[in-house]
């Protein structure tokens, strides 16, 4: 296999296998939650569509100068369309002018690729535009798509596209990825790809953020803190994290890095043997867990579920904090 690409080796053979009838599908749907590996597949798919020197079919050599100009994202037929910031929608002017690209350039002998990805934060008007490429997609063009999930897209467009849903890799495959390929140090590896659930764009994302280590410690200190704390110090911590409006992506962290935590201290209340996801807490989840009742860890678990859907629907993101907190064990 010569897609340089860790896992998923279903949905590789599943699109080699459309490249070797020479039949791609117009549209292809990427699903998986974040960090899982849908853009790569999406590129490497680019890259088997456009390489000039397969070593097989549906295989990219990764050396000519097509594979090399869309590995960096500079190839004359690859157009990429991301939104300016995380979690915000791509820009729905962007969006018209590829489909105006797209529907203009002339026929060439290769594929020309349009990537829109996390296409579930597109406004309906991008949706819109791009609906109209679908119904009629101008010959050699392929359209790729990336999202968390099918259902929160339009099903006329769901419908039109070759799904491909991704799964998380088993935690081992990433760890000796990350050790193998990216050459992170055997602990490092191991814990991360424990924290990962089976995502390696997430683990790197944490190797190559390398503020990730004191933020984790920051993060797991204040979750701690909070047991210790009275009531009107609990409302102080809620007011420091969303001091900031535009902190909302750090603040999902640390939510989920909070819920990850309290899913431990829970199995670890539970039965003080049970395997943790957070390895390099481990000690410090396990004496918690002798202070704190099951029955509370849970309570605190299912108040900070409430405000991640919070953040979804948009309620006050304090309101929402401040109710939680409360739902915090005390010690
Ligand atoms: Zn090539």
């Amino acid at each position: 296999m010569t897609w340089n690409v860790v896992g998923h080796a279903w949905a590789i053979r599943a699109l080699q296998r459309d490249l070797a009838l020479g039949r791609p599908a117009h549209a292809y749907l990427f699903t998986g939650p974040a960090g899982i590996g849908k853009r790569t597949l999406a590129l490497a798919f680019a890259q088997a569509l456009n390489c000039t020197a397969p070593p097989a079919p549906g295989e990219a050599c990764r050396a000519c100068r097509a594979c090399r100009q869309i590995a960096a994202r500079a190839h004359p037929d690859l157009f990429v369309l991301l939104s300016e910031e995380p979690g915000k929608p791509i820009k729905v002017e962007a969006a018209r002018e590829m489909m105006h690209i797209l529907a203009l350039s002339p026929l060439e002998l290769h594929w020309r690729v349009a990537l829109l990805a996390d296409f579930d934060q597109a406004t309906s008007s991008t949706a819109n535009a791009l609906l109209k490429t679908l119904e009629e997609p101008p010959a050699s063009v392929i359209l790729l798509l990336t999202a968390e999930s099918a259902e929160t897209l339009l099903p006329t467009i769901v419908s039109r596209c070759r799904v491909i849903t991704l799964r998380t890799l088993p935690t081992p495959e990433v760890e000796a990825a990350l050790i193998e390929r990216w050459q992170v140090p055997p602990d490092r590896a191991k814990l991360l790809a424990h924290l990962s659930g089976g995502r390696l764009g997430w683990a790197l994302r944490e190797v190559e953020d390398e503020g990730a280590s004191q933020t984790r410690r920051d993060t797991l200190d204040a979750w701690r803190s909070v047991f210790s704390a009275t009531r009107a110090k609990r409302f102080e911590q809620v007011a420091h994290l969303t001091k900031d409006r535009d902190e909302e992506q750090a603040l999902r962290r640390t939510l989920e890095t909070w819920q990850s935590l309290t899913h431990d201290l829970l199995l670890a209340g539970i039965d003080p043997q049970a395997p943790l996801t957070n390895l390099d807490y481990a000690d410090e989840i396990r004496a918690l867990a002798t202070h704190v009742s099951a029955a509370r860890a849970r309570r605190w678990l299912a108040a900070l579920q409430r405000v991640e859907r919070g953040i979804e629907r948009n309620l006050n993101l304090r309101l929402a904090l401040e109710a939680a907190v409360l739902e915090a064990p005390s010690l």
